[in-house]
């Protein structure tokens, strides 16, 4: 997205989407709302809300498009859907998100474990997605989520030449933005300066986000690196939930909490209100009671120094 000129770093929320679909019980629609308004109140631009996938295959995601309904009434929010496949493409277009991501996993095993689809499978999806949002829906954007970039529980190490490729191959197809994910916590900071230097380098305007789990508690080292070569939107959720239900243990995304707590002390504004995104986490408690939450801000508050930061002069 265009990024407001009064803020440094876009922080895209994912609980709703990551955070929800890789948790056993289902959060009831109506406390999902409230969630999704607390955290629009709390000055986040940008929240995936759902995927739009068989409910069959994951329940918890059933309500997307009653949720993205809702999400649009929200002022200064821009509303993003994961899709795995064509089907959820039209259904979230339809529902009239602002931006798609689809996950592609750069490593092969992996892409059939997670979506059943070869490479030339996952990519033809995307060539008839993006036909099909230049045809009839020319506002929505597409991003490519490149998933285990920085390894793979299956294949194991994964080249970065393959994630280069592929995402040229991406860009090629029309897609507008993308990013790269470390689905199961494997990235290194090293790793991940070297490949969004190169991702930078090789498609400019079109390189996206960053998402990162925190599996191995490396998380927040790797967005430190990933702000040196210059990335700009972050993924995160809010308490840390989420994961892959395909990569054992890896549970919990960055959490926005503390992201939002680095960056305002580093010196880049976020937009979000540091109290009121700590209090947007009573409804992910009364709505997944039991569900661990993570994060140190929510228990330590914030510093006696900090202060949010201003715009550089
Ligand atoms: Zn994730």
């Amino acid at each position: 997205m265009e990024h407001n000129s009064d803020i440094d770093i876009l922080i895209s929320e994912v609980g709703p989407r990551d955070g929800l679909q890789s948790v056993k019980a289902t959060m009831p629609t109506a406390l999902k709302l409230q969630w999704i308004s607390a955290l629009a109140a709390s000055g986040l631009r940008e929240i995936e809300i759902g995927s739009f996938v068989s409910p069959k295959l994951l329940p918890q995601m059933a309500d997307a498009a009653e949720l993205v309904a809702h999400a649009l009434t929200l002022p200064n929010l821009f509303v993003t859907a994961l899709v795995p496949n064509f089907k959820g493409a039209q259904a979230a277009f339809e529902a009239g998100v602002h931006k798609i991501t689809m996950p592609i996993s750069v490593s092969e095993p992996h892409s059939l474990a997670n979506i059943r689809r070869t490479h030339q499978q996952a990519f033809d999806e995307v060539r008839n997605v993006v036909a099909l949002r230049n045809a009839r829906f020319p506002e929505i954007e597409i991003e490519a989520g490149l998933s285990t970039v920085f390894g793979c529980t299956i294949q194991g190490e994964v080249p970065d030449d393959d994630t280069i490729r592929i995402a040229l191959l991406m860009a090629e197809l029309g897609v507008d933005e993308i990013g790269l994910a470390d689905t199961v916590g494997y990235a290194n900071p090293t790793q991940v300066r070297r490949l969004f230097t190169r991702l930078r380098r090789e498609l400019g305007a079109k390189a996206g986000s960053a998402h990162f789990h925190n599996t191995r508690g490396q998380g927040l080292a790797n967005v430190v690196a990933a702000l040196e070569v210059g990335v700009t939107t972050l993924d995160a959720s809010q308490g840390g939930i989420g994961g892959c239900p395909y990569a054992p243990g890896a549970s919990g995304n960055i959490v926005t909490e503390d992201l939002v707590y680095l960056l305002e002390s580093m010196g880049l504004r976020t937009g979000v209100d540091i109290d009121r995104l700590v209090a947007a986490r009573q409804w992910l408690q009364q709505g997944l009671p039991g569900e661990p939450l993570y994060g140190f801000i929510p228990d330590a508050g914030v510093g006696k120094n900090f202060s949010y930061a201003k715009k550089a002069v």
